[in-house]
């Protein structure tokens, strides 16, 4: 059994070639660049992104999700693992290299999924970072958790589709092209039926498609819109990956999705234990250095242990993708336990801070509010662990040992 965890050469020059661009021309360039706040005008604000866009494809840091014949770097799911978090050490750096969501895994589904003319007219666009684009299946009225009891539907009149719905969280949908949109499409099957729903390319903006308000959350009022569908009409070649393969299509993308959700998760858990340590090393409380505090301690050593499992789990999973091995075990695992480590070292890095941790003058409390939907957006800690559980059942029953749904690994 060969485990090594070095990166060959080629790969480690990749990762050294990322860092050195994160950290030394996308952090100053983007340090107080805040789109939220009034300091930054608009135009100032497009302009320092795009220009760091165009610096980052002159430099071959450009897709790394991506094969290399649709110019992307071509890596494997465990080298892009090392290059999504060396990327996330600041909010905007998977955005800049084109990698960031929902882009990344629409990127994924039509080249997974599309036709050739869809593959030009929608995937070719994305990767050259001229437009944008969305996913659009959560609605407000039903369980997002449960996708097979979509509302919007889809209905045939002569060779076009006509759709009507409510949609919300749509990520990016203001500045997205287009969507890729979930709809029921078969009324004749079963309750429950995974071949209920189907994808349509959607151009946007368009008539029909009402984006009625950007909702307003706990880090803010972000991106993500309310989508009200009132007869909209798309024509029958906007159907991607198939009639009633809706269901199968979200599947397939949220796979590596989640994993690559888990790697940027790392890299911010990262920076809160440098953070916990750091005020550790500087606070001076009864004769000593928080630092020697047997109390604090536990929180850094607890810390550095979930970060640990996180980097392992993610690093398998990533290598069962690369191997074309069932991976969806590994992947439910580590995004159910890399968003509950990422919420919970964060808020250990903000105790240790006091006061400061809960004020803004620290990245701590923008971080800790962006964190929480981590644990029940792609897949519910709750979803995940009842499809872990079905699945360590399932193998107790085919072989007499759950070890096939503990990573499969020979121990
Ligand atoms: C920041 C952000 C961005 C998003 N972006 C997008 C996007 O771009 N496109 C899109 O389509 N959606 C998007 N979403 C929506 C997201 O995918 C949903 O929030 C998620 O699927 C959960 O659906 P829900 O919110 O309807 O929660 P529900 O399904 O109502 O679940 C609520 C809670 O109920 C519990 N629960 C549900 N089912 C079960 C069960 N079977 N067993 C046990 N407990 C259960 C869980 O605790 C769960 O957290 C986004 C959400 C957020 C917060």
């Amino acid at each position: 059994m060969a485990i090594d965890f070095t990166l060959a050469p080629e790969h480690e020059e990749i990762r050294r070639r990322v860092r050195d661009f994160i950290r030394g021309t996308v952090v100053p360039a983007v340090e107080g660049l805040d789109e939220e706040t009034a300091a930054t005008t608009r135009e100032e604000y497009l302009r320092v992104i795009f220009g760091l866009r165009a610096r980052a494809r002159e430099e071959g840091l450009w897709l790394p999700h991506m094969p290399k014949e649709w110019g992307g770097m071509g890596l494997g799911h465990v080298e892009l693992a090392m290059v999504q978090s060396e990327a996330a050490k600041t909010r905007l750096g998977p955005w800049i290299l084109n990698c960031a969501a929902p882009d990344e895994g629409n990127m994924h589904t039509l080249l997974h999924w599309g036709d050739d003319e869809q593959r030009e007219r929608y995937l070719r666009p994305l990767l050259e970072g001229a437009k944008m684009s969305c996913f659009a299946m959560t609605e407000p009225e039903v369980a997002g958790s449960d996708p097979t009891l979509i509302r919007t539907y889809a209905v045939r009149d002569g060779d076009e589709w006509v759709i009507n719905g409510h949609k919300w969280f749509i990520s990016n949908a203001r500045r997205a092209s287009f969507a890729i949109l979930i709809a029921r499409t078969e009324t004749d099957v079963p309750e429950g039926s995974r071949g209920a729903n189907t994808a349509f390319l959607v151009d946007l903006p368009q008539e029909g498609w009402n984006d009625v308000r950007e909702v307003e959350t706990m880090h803010g009022s972000t991106g993500h819109s309310e989508i009200v569908i009132t007869d909209l009409r798309v024509p029958d070649g906007a159907i991607l990956g198939g009639r009633g393969n809706g269901h199968r299509l979200g599947q397939y993308r949220l796979g590596p999705a989640r994993l690559a959700h888990c790697m940027r998760w790392i890299s911010q858990a990262e920076t809160a234990l440098d953070m916990m340590v750091d005020r550790a090393l500087n606070r001076y409380s009864h004769g000593s250095l928080l630092a020697d505090k047997q109390g604090v301690q536990w929180l850094v050593a607890d810390s550095a242990m979930e970060l640990y499992q996180c980097k392992l789990m993610v690093l398998h999973a990533a290598s069962k993708i690369d191997k074309g091995e069932d991976f969806r075990t590994e992947v439910s695992m580590a995004k159910h336990f890399v968003a509950g480590s990422l919420n919970r070292i964060i808020d250990r890095a903000i105790q240790v801070h006091g006061a400061l941790g809960y004020s803004t003058d620290t990245p701590l409390a923008k971080m800790f509010q962006h964190a929480r939907w981590a644990r029940f957006a792609d897949g519910a800690d709750e979803i995940h662990q009842m499809r872990i559980a079905e699945r360590t059942i399932a193998a107790y029953r085919a072989t007499g040992s759950t070890s096939a749904a503990t990573g499969g690994l020979p121990l």
